[in-house]
């Protein structure tokens, strides 16, 4: 028996609601691989598919929540990987179309897995979770497109969120001058203490673009908020400047003009987490080990435990929530 977050579905109101059940390695989906979770974590998603209506992700009930998790083998039929192997997992709609991480054992594919580099543990893995791998893979881009320390200040925003805050930490490290756009002045000192050197407030930035072009001021941008705001930053970045998009945690339109990329030449580049190559998840999670600095990392932690889910859920949908949520399957 284990423990594990079981999402059921009313039949009459067809609204999701979650309970801690004991369930049996019989319960859990067919896969190569079984895990024995250790931590998972909260993203915007999981939220969604905490919510009632499981934000259109989550299609079959009963469902096990969580996007991510990191534990040890337990049981594998895939020769990459034997137990005793701590590993990592991100994406492939795991959480959402597959039973997820908010359980002490999970099976799942061998492919979607990562060994875990040396130098992490499975709890700083999922300080960093999606959020972070996200705003790493938010970074190489931006590096591949030729960001470098010497070409001016990057903006992040959202910056106190989950991306933000791992992202931030990441650039200050890499030795980049980070402007963080935030709508919570209370986070200056947590995002100063991230490496942020500048706080940009949120108002500064979210209303809608009235000229196309602004003055030159951005080398780069981590952007989780899309929306207006993404929409003003595009029209702020300097010449040949790229803007990683992450994120739409103010908004999913884009209510831009096509200005900036064809008198600037600025870059959009997308950003997708769910479906990376294994040899850029690899990439990522070695870059991680190296440029993220663990102190800080464990300052952005909030531990959690499965029966804090539902609420936390609900909170980081809100925008309230700070850093980043580590949850205990121990
Ligand atoms: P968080 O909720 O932790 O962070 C989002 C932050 O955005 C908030 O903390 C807040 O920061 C800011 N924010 C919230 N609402 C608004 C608003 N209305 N207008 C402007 N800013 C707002 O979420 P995550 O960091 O986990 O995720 C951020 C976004 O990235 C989400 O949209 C998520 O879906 C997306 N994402 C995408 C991935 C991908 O593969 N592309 C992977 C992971 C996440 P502050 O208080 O500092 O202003």
């Amino acid at each position: 028996m284990f423990k594990a977050l079981v999402m059921t579905q009313d039949s009459e109101s067809g609204k999701a609601s979650a309970d801690i059940q004991d369930l049996t390695l019989e319960d859990l989906p067919e896969a190569e691989v079984t895990v024995a979770v250790e931590y998972s974590t909260v993203n915007y998603k999981d939220g969604l598919c905490l919510s009632a209506k499981g934000g259109g992700l989550v299609r079959n009930y009963p469902h096990v929540p969580g996007i991510d998790f990191a534990g040890t083998i337990e049981a594998s039929s895939d020769d990459r990987y034997k137990p005793g192997d701590k590993v990592v997992l991100t994406g492939w709609r795991v959480g959402e179309a597959h039973w997820g991480g908010y359980s002490q054992k999970a099976r799942v594919k061998a492919d979607w897995l990562v060994p875990l580099p040396d130098g992490i543990t499975s709890r700083q893995a999922m300080a960093v979770g999606t959020a972070g791998f996200t705003a790493m893979l938010a970074v190489m881009a931006l590096e591949d497109h030729g960001l470098k320390p010497e070409n001016g200040p990057v903006l992040v925003t959202g910056a106190a969120g989950g991306v933000g805050s791992v992202a931030t930490a990441i650039l200050a490290h890499l030795g980049y001058e980070v402007a963080a756009v935030t709508g919570r002045p209370e986070t200056a000192d947590y995002l100063k203490s991230l490496g942020a050197t500048q706080i940009v407030p949120r108002a500064d930035l979210n209303e809608t673009v009235k000229r196309p072009l602004e003055s030159e001021t951005w080398a780069g941008c981590v952007d989780a908020v899309g929306g207006d705001m993404l929409a003003r930053v595009l029209g702020q970045m300097k010449y040949g400047a790229s803007v990683a998009a992450v994120g739409l945690a103010g908004g999913a339109a884009l209510p831009a003009t096509v200005i900036p990329f064809l008198l600037r030449g600025v870059n959009l580049l997308g950003i997708d987490s769910v479906m990376q190559p294994f040899e850029n998840r690899q990439r990522a999670w070695q870059r991680i080990a190296t440029d993220l600095p663990m102190e800080k990392l464990d300052a952005m932690v909030h531990p959690a435990t499965l029966a804090d889910l539902p609420k936390l859920g609900a909170d980081i949908l809100a925008g309230q929530v700070q850093g980043r949520v580590v949850v205990d399957l121990n």
